[in-house]
């Protein structure tokens, strides 16, 4: 992630072709299409990285870990219905990209994410730190989710997980929602989990998407 960057004439150009392209493939949230139109994309991305950054691809991030594809972050933004000032939990910050979709589309959102060096990374150079005031950066393991936080309306998991982490499903609120990626290296169902108001889980599965893994513990 680099601080000083300029968004160009021909960012907001290659930025605009990109949301055609989603809505193309079928997303329809516009207040998730106005945060990726808004968020420059290439400002999360190594400066080599520039002239590729709108393409809808992941990229290396450093640490063995990727900047999710712009149609992944769409599609699981819209899945979490988010509403204004919802406090959302993502688990997996990587590049905070998606973090800071849902931050400007006005949820105050808690992010965590295992891997100190990215972790120190953010918080050394995330450019948008006054701007907003309610994305908070915690390094932890997501599969125990932020007890002290708790409870959430909405939670999204944007790593690989192999099962759906119970510490997360008890931290949902009744009436939210958690949307994670379940299942093996390679291929995962994009599942939504809605906590009934009675506690029970309701579950909907969507399409199959690859994440890095989802793992347990913190790593220094
Ligand atoms: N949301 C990120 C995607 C990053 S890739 C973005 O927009 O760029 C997934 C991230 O999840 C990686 O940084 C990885 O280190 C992290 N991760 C994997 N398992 C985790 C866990 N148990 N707790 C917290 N973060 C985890």
């Amino acid at each position: 992630m680099i601080v000083q960057q300029q968004d160009t004439y021909r960012h907001k150009g290659l930025r605009e072709k990109l949301i055609t392209l989603l809505q193309e493939k079928g997303i329809k949230d516009m207040a998730v299409l106005e945060a990726m139109r808004n968020v420059p994309r290439h400002f999360f991305l190594d400066p080599a990285f520039d002239k590729i950054a709108y393409e809808d691809r992941a990229f290396p991030i450093g640490e063995g870990q990727t900047i999710s594809q712009p149609f992944t972050v769409a599609y699981q933004s819209e899945l979490l219905k988010i509403q204004k000032l919802d406090k959302v939990l993502e688990i997996g910050t990587g590049s905070v990209y998606q973090a800071t979709i849902l931050s400007e589309m006005g949820a105050k959102v808690f992010t965590i994410e295992r891997q100190k060096k990215l972790y120190d990374k953010t918080m050394k150079h995330y450019p948008f730190k006054s701007k907003y005031l309610h994305l908070k950066f915690f390094y932890g393991d997501g599969y125990k989710g932020l007890p002290t936080y708790a409870p959430f309306d909405k939670m999204i998991v944007t790593a690989a997980a192999p099962y759906i982490p119970e510490a997360l499903i008890e931290q949902l609120k009744p009436g939210g929602l958690l949307v994670i990626p379940v299942g093996e290296e390679g291929k995962q169902r994009m599942l939504r989990i809605t906590k009934q108001e009675d506690g029970n889980i309701q579950e909907e599965a969507f399409d199959y998407f690859s994440f890095v893994p989802m793992l347990e513990g913190k790593k220094n």
